[in-house]
């Protein structure tokens, strides 16, 4: 293992950076390299442009929730809808925007790790609408656990590589992918799938979910004619929540604020370990390993988070709250019965704060929570849940 070899590259204070082999840090270079030839260039952007509007069906809406609000009786709330979103949630806008990249690098390949599906179906469709090949790679217990998104993969034509080693999760799916990457990296690109990763990753996941709060902040100064009050979203990874903090950073009077499962809270509890090539607040266990989590939501079931997150939580500039698997139940319910609309029960973390914090500030204020994804895919857990 070496550190970074280029210091103060991909650093969010003492966070983030790259702790990777040497061999795959020469295509992260390469990749970095890339990624700033095209990432401001004219014609990079509007072909990612098209593809937001023609394909994923942007801009979505940023729907003001009356009756919840209402019933609340306190800030305004509004809802940014990603559950709008072609395949449900914003994964689809990081997917899209490096895919556009693997073109342009000249990729014939795009690999991806899975744990219960979501990012595997993003990639998937990707590749399928930019006629790439798509290998994922998904822990064999996990496969076995979501047969159905195994099938969807493969419906979408990816291949879905069961990997059985060690516990058959997540972390060996990781290992399998980066040894993919390491022996093929000259046709082959790992499209990641949150803003966690060694450098440049973060940044680039940051900079195509961007378009979240690109979009909010236009529309709700159009709406209420100044800025929100604060801006509510769940962290897993914490892509869509870095996304839709991103234009508001570096306006201090809006409050930041993301939302960790009380059962992961890496960034409430966690301390500052490097995993997955990067340094990031960490829940450890007693031996100094990543610690296994479990969240009702499979998206938010990450025991580290993104290095700006670890960073905006130690500078102060953003706060970070937990929640529970139950309030989080008790919100998807709620905003269900009220606004007609089912949340991921990712989503439904945030949704959950945000009627707390409502409660606590006037009808003056204006809350912005983001939906980052639907709860089709959640309903059939759900339902078991309540029959307990
Ligand atoms: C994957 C997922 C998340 C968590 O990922 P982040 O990178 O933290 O955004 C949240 N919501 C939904 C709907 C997801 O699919």
């Amino acid at each position: 293992m070496t550190s970074n070899s280029v210091e103060s590259k991909g650093y969010f204070g003492e966070f983030g950076g790259s702790y990777i082999p040497e061999n795959l840090q020469k295509v992260m270079d390469v990749l970095e390299e890339q990624f700033l030839k095209y990432k401001d260039d004219p014609r990079f952007l509007a072909e990612y442009q098209y593809y937001l509007k023609e394909y994923i069906g942007r801009e979505n809406p940023l729907t003001y929730a009356k009756n919840l609000t209402e019933q609340i009786g306190g800030a305004k709330i509004y809802l940014k809808r990603e559950d709008l979103n072609h395949t449900g949630a914003h994964k689809i806008n990081n997917a899209i925007g490096q895919i556009l990249l693997a073109k342009k690098m000249g990729a014939k390949r795009v690999i991806a790790e899975t744990g219960a599906g979501q990012h595997g179906v993003a990639t998937a469709t990707a590749c399928a609408m930019f006629g790439l090949e798509c290998v994922i790679y998904m822990g064999k217990v996990d496969t076995e656990r979501q047969a159905l998104n195994v099938f969807r993969m493969e419906l979408l034509g990816a291949k879905v590589v069961a990997v059985d080693k060690g516990q058959g999760r997540l972390k060996e799916a990781v290992d399998e992918a980066l040894n993919d990457l390491v022996q093929n990296y000259e046709n082959t690109f790992y499209l990641l799938g949150s803003a966690v990763g060694p450098h440049p990753y973060p940044t680039m996941v940051k900079h195509f979910q961007a378009v979240i709060s690109e979009e909010s902040k236009r529309q709700i100064l159009e709406k209420e004619g100044k800025l929100p009050t604060a801006i509510v979203a769940c962290a897993g990874g914490g892509s869509n929540a870095i996304g839709s903090f991103a234009h508001y950073i570096d306006e201090p009077n809006v409050r930041l604020i993301g939302c960790e499962p009380a059962e992961a809270p890496s960034i409430s509890e966690g301390v500052p370990a490097v995993i997955h090539g990067f340094k990031c607040l960490t829940l450890l266990d007693e031996e100094g390993n990543p610690k296994p989590t479990f969240s009702i939501a499979a998206g938010l079931d990450y025991p580290g988070v993104g290095p700006e997150h670890s960073y905006l939580k130690v500078s102060g500039r953003g706060e970070y709250v937990t929640v529970t698997g139950q309030e989080a139940l008790d919100a998807f319910q709620l905003l269900s019965k009220t606004e007609g609309i089912i949340p991921a029960l990712e989503s439904s973390h945030a949704v959950a704060h945000a009627i707390k914090l409502a409660k606590e500030l006037s009808r003056d204020d204006v809350i912005v929570v983001t939906l980052s994804g639907r709860g089709d895919k959640d309903v059939e857990q759900v339902f078991h849940m309540l029959q307990k």
